[in-house]
């Protein structure tokens, strides 16, 4: 867990490949949906690119079905799921039903200021090379610059816009950080510092896993 910009898909993408567990990233389905333009694809396009959560059931039942996919002895590294507290619930009875065992939350945390940073993709003035932050710093008008009018080249992901942004990290606080406490009360969250490099944090959390 970790809110967005916190590093989860890249390291957890790291652990997979190294330790050959299996990587289960919401996020992820929802994009590989969304470029084959299957249904599903296109319903969570909708709520993903106002920084919104997709509903529950759709959500659950992609993992639902997801889950039906790796063999049961594949250590799974669930990223981005759950989200919210009835997502949580279902975990807890798809893991059951698959004679699986939750063994540690891990919790990444990173100031405010650096993920505002990290999500903010630096953006340049292609004529006068003025730098934009998107998030901490974006042109007045979207993708023209401030100074001279020149064309400020853009991001690689549609909820990547400044508003966007903060408006995942709002989400995350409002129906995310109950999710941490739920399983704080449980004893299961392991907190990482996810600050500084991918090294460094690579480092501090296979201290975790270990
Ligand atoms: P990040 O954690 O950086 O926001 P993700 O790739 O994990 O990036 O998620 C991108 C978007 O996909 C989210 O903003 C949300 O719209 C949707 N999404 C991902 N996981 C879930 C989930 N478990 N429940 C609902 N929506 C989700
Ligand atoms: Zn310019």
């Amino acid at each position: 867990m970790g809110p967005p910009g916190s590093g989860k898909g890249t390291q957890a993408q790291h652990f997979v490949e190294t330790r050959g567990w299996s990587h289960l990233s919401t996020g992820e389905l929802f994009r590989t949906n969304l470029s084959q333009g299957t249904a599903l694809g296109t319903l969570a396009r909708s709520f993903m690119d106002k920084g919104s959560y997709v509903p529950d059931e759709v959500t659950i039942g992609m993992v639902r079905e997801r889950l039906t996919q790796i063999p049961r002895a594949t250590r799974i590294i669930f990223d981005g799921f759950p989200r919210t507290v009835p997502q949580t619930a279902a975990l807890t009875s798809l893991l059951a039903e698959s004679g699986r065992r939750l063994e540690a939350v891990v919790l990444m945390e990173v100031p405010r200021e650096q993920l505002l940073s990290r999500l903010g993709a630096r953006v340049t003035c292609a004529a006068c090379q003025t730098v934009y932050s998107l998030a901490v710093r974006p042109p007045k008008v979207p993708g023209v610059c401030d100074r001279c009018g020149g064309v400020v080249a853009g991001t690689t992901r549609s909820d990547e816009s400044p508003e966007i942004i903060l408006r995942r990290l709002e989400v995350y606080e409002e129906q995310t950080a109950p999710v941490a406490s739920h399983y704080d009360s449980l004893g299961l969250v392991r907190r990482v510092d996810g600050s500084g490099t991918m090294s460094d944090v690579t480092a501090r959390l296979a201290a975790a896993f270990a």
